[in-house]
């Protein structure tokens, strides 16, 4: 199969080194840092992704629509349930992975971008219970913040993921109303209300009764992909799932 002439383009501007080890690679990382660091995740509550007590009798199921079977959710899900009805990552965000979603986010290092989408992919192959969303729609920046960043890492990792699934992308489909501070600017405690009523849909045609993937590079708290989350159920969508690159472990997500 001939290589897309995407790819070429970015083997010509990719480093011929490994982003973790320094190490020659043809890609973005090499094969043995990838198996060491890049483990398949276990025990995770299907909805948020925090890890499971590793008693199962306190788990409830959530039955999944396309072949019946279960997968568990955590005790704060099953009390407060999120407006989102599932969470997918492909890594935790631990050293050193959590550098190279820096250097997206921060250092426009584009091409991890495409990297992030394929090991996301992956998990969300990976768990072929869960339904495949109908479109993806990637978290929005701030207008101000995406002047200043001039791009928004989101929707470098959604694009080539809705590629990869052969799912429409709407990059435009969530929009934030408001220019909130950076969730790793405010206290754990204060994010909730730093992002409330941050995000209007606009197209609810596009989500009335479907199933919208939201696109993150990682999730800490929770606090946005619930808020977009919410938005997207207020206009009509029949389901949500995150789908984000990395997800901090709880102990860091107050
Ligand atoms: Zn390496
Ligand atoms: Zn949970």
């Amino acid at each position: 199969m001939p290589v897309p002439l995407s790819s070429r383009l970015l083997q010509l501007l990719l480093p011929s080194s490994c982003a973790l080890c320094g190490g020659g690679c043809a890609g973005v990382v090499c094969t043995p840092c990838r198996d060491h660091f890049c483990l398949p995740v276990t025990n995770r509550c299907a909805r948020c992704a925090n890890p499971l007590l590793s008693f199962p009798r306190k788990r409830e199921s959530i039955l999944s629509p396309q072949n019946n079977s279960h997968e568990s959710t955590c005790e704060v899900c099953q009390s407060y349930p999120p407006s989102y009805d599932a969470t997918i990552f492909a890594v935790d965000y631990t050293p050193p992975l959590d550098h190279l979603v820096l250097q997206l986010k921060f250092s426009a290092r584009l091409p991890l971008a495409p990297w992030f989408a394929e090991l996301l992919r992956d998990a969300i192959l990976a768990r072929p219970s869960l339904p495949l969303p109908d479109l993806l729609c990637p978290v929005p920046l701030g207008p101000a913040r995406l002047v200043e960043r001039g791009y928004n890492q989101a929707l470098e990792i959604a694009r080539p993921l809705a590629r990869l699934l052969g799912v429409a992308l709407h990059p435009a489909l969530a929009l934030r109303q408001l220019d909130t501070r950076a969730q790793s600017g405010v206290s754990p405690y204060e994010r909730a209300e730093n992002i409330r009523g941050a995000f209007a849909i606009a197209d609810p045609d596009l989500i009335e009764g479907r199933h919208v993937g939201l696109v993150d590079d990682v999730m800490t708290s929770g606090h946005t992909l619930e808020e977009l989350a919410a938005a997207c159920k207020r206009f009509g969508a029949a389901r949500v799932s995150n789908l984000v690159f990395a997800r901090t472990p709880p102990q860091r997500s107050l």
